[in-house]
């Protein structure tokens, strides 16, 4: 069981009243800290870590009105890269809430709370709902904000990015984004290069096929040397194939993510084999 595969399930059996529900943190000593993102709502605040069964020693708190990301760059994005980064948090995860204010709030009544607090609606940029990351469903937030962090530069593809949701009255987590699935995704991407990486070694195969009949080996019979030539190769390319994902969700293959990936290479070199007399 992975790290939030515990999490989950210790959360979920604790609420349902099972009283050894809980998480052995010294099992994911590899998977610890956690960073976790969530709204500044102060019923939060007793909730945290708790919730998680995690110490908070473990345990890597930014928080932001509305648990928003405004953008792959933003300040809570350069946060979230230094809290693994520099902090050493392993897994990110994003926690809307239940009832969340900045969820319920109106334009209107936005900017009558901020003339209230004596910001006039000139200072203020055209775009009020975008500017502040005003949204109407917690979830699609939670969802938006993964998709943001998952595709930021500022995050390499080592870091597993989830979404849940907690419920502020009973403290119930809900899985919404599971970021080793996004994580498997790019493995498939990487298998697909390492495939075609296979290609490259197919070439290359013929090419030493060639070059070694072109050569004299005196003592070493020139099959033996092809066929050892092409272990080498295969194993080769064995080493660079990576775990295949269990399955990928269509949410996720309808946008997979962003990675820099090299232009794929063909192989130029065809060489006709066993047709030689
Ligand atoms: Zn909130």
């Amino acid at each position: 069981m992975r790290l939030l595969e515990a999490i989950i399930d210790a959360n979920n059996r604790a609420v349902a009243g099972d009283q050894d529900a809980g998480l052995h943190p010294s099992e994911f000593a590899e998977e610890l800290p956690i960073v976790a993102l969530t709204c500044i709502d102060p019923r939060l605040n007793s909730l945290f870590p708790q919730v998680l069964g995690v110490l908070p020693e473990q345990f890597i708190w930014l928080r932001n009105a509305g648990n928003i990301i405004t953008g792959p760059t933003s300040s809570t994005m350069r946060s979230l890269a230094l809290a693994c980064a520099v902090k050493g948090g392993k897994e990110i995860v994003i926690i809307g809430h239940t009832d969340c204010l900045v969820g319920k709030t109106t334009t209107m009544q936005l900017l009558e709370r901020l003339r209230a607090i004596g910001v006039e609606r000139h200072a203020l940029p055209d775009n009020i709902n975008e500017f502040f990351g005003i949204f109407s469903s917690e979830r699609q937030n939670v969802i938006k904000a993964t998709d943001i962090a998952r595709h930021s530069p500022l995050l390499g593809p080592k870091i597993p990015i989830h979404g849940l949701m907690v419920d502020v009255q009973t403290g119930k987590l809900e899985w919404i984004v599971n970021g080793y699935q996004a994580l498997d995704m790019m493995s498939t991407r990487w298998n697909e290069v390492v495939q075609s990486a296979g290609q490259t070694m197919d070439a290359l195969k013929s090419l030493t096929d060639f070059n070694i009949g072109e050569m004299k080996f005196p003592e070493t019979k020139i099959g033996e040397v092809v066929t050892k030539t092409e272990d080498w190769l295969s194993s080769q390319v064995k080493k660079l194939e990576i775990k295949k994902p269990v399955a990928v969700p269509e949410a996720l293959a309808a946008a997979p993510p962003k990675i820099p990936l090299p232009p794929p290479i063909r192989p130029r070199v065809i060489l006709r084999k066993g047709s030689a007399k």
